[in-house]
C-alpha cells in the first residue's frame, strides 16, 4: 500500500470499485472487509414476545430488592441534591438506603483472589481486613457474608451436605474475596426503565440521563483507581461493559466490570511499540484520519467520538482529549464530558443491541503516553469459518454507514433532551488536527 507522504502510515480504508470497502486497524493491523449489500440487514430489533414485569425490583440477582444476594458492598454513589457523593464500605443496616450505582466483588472473579495470593503473596490491604472484621461482628452482617459464600460454594459444585459440615473458618475463608478481590462490578439501580409494564423496556447505559452516566462513569473510574491502589502486582484493570446476552452479558440488567490482571493488556503491548516510534499515532492514525475521511460523529470540548474502522464489529470509539492520561487524573469537566459523548454513543445505539463496552487505557507501568478511550462495539454478527481460516473479518457495516445510522439518532436525541446539549453532531464538528492532548510534544 502506498504510505501517504505526510504521515508515513498506510491508509487505514480503501474503497474498491465494486464498493467492496477493505478495513485496517491503525493499532492491531486487523483486516476487516465491508462487502456491499450486507449492510442494511435490521439490527436492534425489540423482542417479539415481551413478557409482562410484576417483580421491577427483583427480576435479577443485580436487582435493587435482592441486594443481600450480592457480596458487601464496596462503594456506592448516592444523589445529593443536584450531584452525587461517593461513599465506602456500606454497611448491612444501611443497604436499603437509596443509591444510584453500587460496587461490589464479582462473585465469579476471572482472576481470582487466591490467584493473587498464591502466585505473589498478595493481601487485602489492612483497610479492607478490618471492614470485613466489623462486617462480621455484627450478625447481621455475618449473615449476609455466609448466606453469599454459601451461595457461591453451591454454584461451585460443592453440595448442601459438604456445605453443612464445613467449620465455619473455611466458610469465611469463602468470604475474602468480598473484601480484598480484583474483580468488581458496578451495578446501576433499575433493571427495567421507570414506568415498564414488559420485559423488553430494559434500563440500558442510554436510558440513564447523562447525569446519571456520569455517576456511573466516577464511580467506576473510582474503582479503577482503588484497585490499582490496593494491588500493586496489577498492571492493568480493564473496565468493560457487556450488554444484553449475545455479548456475553449474563444478567440484562446495567453493570460494568472491572478485572485487574499482572500484565499489560496485548493491545497496550502492540500499541506501544507505534507510539514509540510516533508518539503523535493516536492522533495522526484515528482521530484526524477519522476527521479526514468525514468520520467524526459527534465531539464537545474534552472528547471526540468517531464511526471507529478495522473492527470485527461495527464500533463507535470515544476518545478522551485531557493531557491526563489514566481516567482518574481527569478534570471533573473532562470526565463529564467522555461520559456525555459514551453516553450518546450508547442512546444511538439503541436499547435492543447488544454491546461490549471496552476501555483502553495506559497500563500503570507504561511510560507511553497513550489516551483514554472507549470503544461500543456492536454484537450484530458472528464470526465464521472465513474468519477463523483468514484472519479477514466480515464486517456488515462500514464506517460511512455506521456514521449514518448513528447521526440522525444523535440529533434527534439532543432535540429531544435526552443526551447532553453541549455536543457537536456531524457538521457541526471542528475535527480541528490534533486535538488529543494526551502528546506532551503538542503542549
Ligand atoms: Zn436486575
Amino acid at each position: 500500500m502506498p504510505y501517504s507522504r505526510a504521515t508515513d502510515i498506510p491508509p487505514q480504508l480503501t474503497r474498491m470499485a465494486d464498493g467492496t470497502i477493505k478495513q485496517r486497524n491503525p493499532f492491531s493491523d486487523t483486516e476487516v472487509w465491508t462487502v456491499p449489500d450486507r449492510a442494511n440487514r435490521p439490527i436492534g430489533q425489540a423482542p417479539l414476545n415481551p413478557k409482562p414485569i410484576n417483580d421491577h425490583e427483583a427480576h435479577c440477582a443485580f436487582c435493587a430488592d435482592r441486594i443481600l444476594e450480592t457480596p458487601p458492598e464496596k462503594a456506592r454513589i448516592t444523589r445529593e441534591g443536584e450531584d452525587a457523593r461517593i461513599t465506602y464500605g456500606t454497611r448491612v443496616d444501611d443497604l436499603a438506603e437509596p443509591w444510584e450505582f453500587r460496587r461490589v466483588g464479582n462473585l465469579f472473579e476471572i482472576v481470582s483472589y487466591s490467584y493473587w495470593q498464591k502466585n505473589y503473596g498478595y493481601a487485602m490491604p489492612v483497610s479492607a481486613q478490618k471492614r470485613m472484621e466489623n462486617y462480621l461482628a455484627d450478625p447481621a452482617g455475618r449473615a449476609h457474608v455466609l448466606a453469599v459464600a454459601r451461595a457461591k460454594a453451591l454454584a461451585a459444585h460443592t453440595s448442601d451436605e459438604q456445605w453443612e459440615t464445613m467449620e465455619e473458618f473455611d466458610r469465611l475463608q469463602m468470604a475474602q474475596p468480598f473484601f480484598g478481590g480484583c474483580h468488581d462490578l458496578i451495578l446501576a439501580r433499575r433493571h427495567f426503565i421507570d414506568g415498564a409494564t414488559d420485559d423488553s423496556q430494559l434500563a440500558s447505559a442510554g436510558t440513564l440521563t447523562p447525569t446519571e452516566h456520569e455517576w456511573y462513569t466516577r464511580l467506576t473510574v473510582d474503582a479503577m483507581r482503588d484497585l490499582y491502589d490496593q494491588n500493586r502486582y496489577a498492571k492493568y484493570v480493564q473496565v468493560f461493559q457487556n450488554w444484553l446476552r449475545p455479548a456475553g452479558a449474563s444478567f440484562d440488567h446495567l453493570h460494568k466490570q472491572l478485572v485487574a490482571i499482572d500484565e499489560r493488556s496485548v493491545n497496550a503491548r502492540l500499541e506501544a511499540h507505534k507510539v514509540r516510534a510516533n508518539p503523535n499515532y493516536y492522533n495522526e492514525a484515528a482521530v484526524d484520519y477519522a476527521g479526514y475521511q468525514n468520520l467524526v460523529v459527534a465531539e464537545n470540548k474534552n472528547a471526540v467520538a468517531i464511526a471507529g474502522f478495522g473492527h470485527r464489529y461495527p464500533t463507535l470509539e470515544v476518545w478522551s482529549r485531557s493531557s491526563a492520561c489514566q481516567p482518574w487524573e481527569h478534570t471533573p469537566d473532562e470526565l463529564r464530558d467522555m461520559s456525555d459523548l459514551l453516553h450518546a454513543m450508547h442512546a444511538a445505539t439503541g436499547v435492543h443491541v447488544p454491546t461490549n463496552e471496552e476501555w483502553y487505557c495506559r497500563p500503570i507501568d507504561m511510560d507511553v503516553p497513550m489516551p483514554w478511550r472507549v470503544l461500543l462495539k456492536w454484537r450484530v454478527s458472528t464470526l465464521a469459518g472465513f474468519e477463523g481460516g483468514t484472519k479477514i473479518y466480515v464486517n456488515t457495516i462500514d464506517p460511512w454507514s455506521l456514521r449514518d445510522r448513528v447521526v440522525p439518532q444523535l440529533l434527534e436525541l439532543r432535540a429531544e433532551g435526552k443526551i447532553s446539549q453541549n455536543i457537536h453532531i456531524a457538521t457541526e464538528c471542528s475535527c480541528r488536527v490534533n486535538s488529543l492532548r494526551y502528546n506532551p510534544n503538542l503542549a
